[in-house]
């Protein structure tokens, strides 16, 4: 059985209180991330061949469509090579593959990754565990694109180890999930 566990944005400018772009209460979730973290590491080196581990990130140019100095809605935040743009889990051996995007979607063909839908499209993940950063937005749009290209693959995403913007938009996210097949699971680490 192949797993992936997928981190989404788990870096310091949307973690972090004083980070540029922090995300109301994340900061509490990264102890649980921690452990889930710590948890791939561990299956990871007992099957290296079977357990992938993905870290999505951000990583701006200053010309980038989503800053509001460019006519978007969000400050900006994970400039390539500050601080910011940073994981904020502890990884100190470095584990997993780090894919970077330049807007919300992953997917996205122009500014996403297209390194990390080339390794959705070219295996077959049996389950992916989810969690990270912003639910209603680049959680659900890797969510949702892993989900239209590999239907097959069942999808877990960590109730409190990901954390919302939006209250209503959560719950029209948790709802659009149920209802695509995705499992809304709680991490009992
Ligand atoms: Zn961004």
């Amino acid at each position: 059985m192949k797993r992936m566990f997928l981190f989404v944005d788990v870096q310091k400018d949307f973690m972090n209180p004083n980070g540029s772009l922090y995300v109301p209460m994340s900061y509490n979730i990264i102890p649980t991330l921690q452990k889930i973290s710590k948890l791939s590491f561990d299956e990871h080196d007992k099957d290296p061949e079977n357990v992938e581990i993905a870290f999505t990130q951000d990583c701006h140019l200053k010309t980038d469509a989503e800053f509001i100095s460019n006519g978007g809605q969000f400050p900006e935040h994970c400039m390539k090579g500050n601080d910011g743009a940073k994981s904020i889990i502890n990884n100190p051996e470095f584990k997993g593959t780090i894919y970077t995007k330049r807007c919300t979607d992953i997917f996205d063909s122009k500014l996403g990754s297209k390194k990390f839908k080339k390794l959705i499209k070219e295996n077959f993940f049996n389950e992916v565990w989810v969690s990270g950063v912003v639910t209603e937005i680049c959680v659900n749009h890797a969510v949702m694109g892993i989900k239209k290209i590999s239907p097959a693959t069942e999808i877990y995403v960590f109730e409190n180890a990901i954390m919302h913007l939006d209250e209503r938009a959560k719950e029209e996210t948790f709802k659009t999930w149920i209802s695509n097949g995705i499992h809304i699971a709680h991490c009992g680490l």
